[in-house]
């Protein structure tokens, strides 16, 4: 069972354009997302109730509303994405 999210997309509205959640077309989660707990299935769709369009999120770098990765700059300046803990999860919500 999945766990009741704080955010949902309820009363969303699937339209010819997509779907649709207070008057905004919703773009489903991009492959980067994967793994996010953030993600909601509606209409058989994958959605982020944070971001619109979760592509754009990812266009420069990470999203930084991700639950699963977080983004980490080394020494070079590199952006480095890694992979967080469940229990590093568990300590963001501090
Ligand atoms: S919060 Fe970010 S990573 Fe999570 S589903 Fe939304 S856009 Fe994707």
């Amino acid at each position: 069972m999945a766990k009741k999210k704080a955010v949902s997309l309820e009363g969303a509205v699937k339209t010819d354009a997509g779907l649709t959640y207070k008057g905004v077309i919703m773009e489903e989660v991009d492959e980067k997302c994967e793994g996010c707990e953030r993600i909601a299935a509606v209409e058989g769709g994958k959605y982020c109730p944070t971001y619109a369009q979760p592509a754009r999120k990812w266009a420069h770098g990470v999203c930084n509303f991700a639950t699963h990765v977080r983004a980490e700059v080394d020494k070079t300046g590199a952006v480095k994405v890694n992979p967080l803990k469940a229990s590093k999860r568990a300590a963001r919500g501090r």
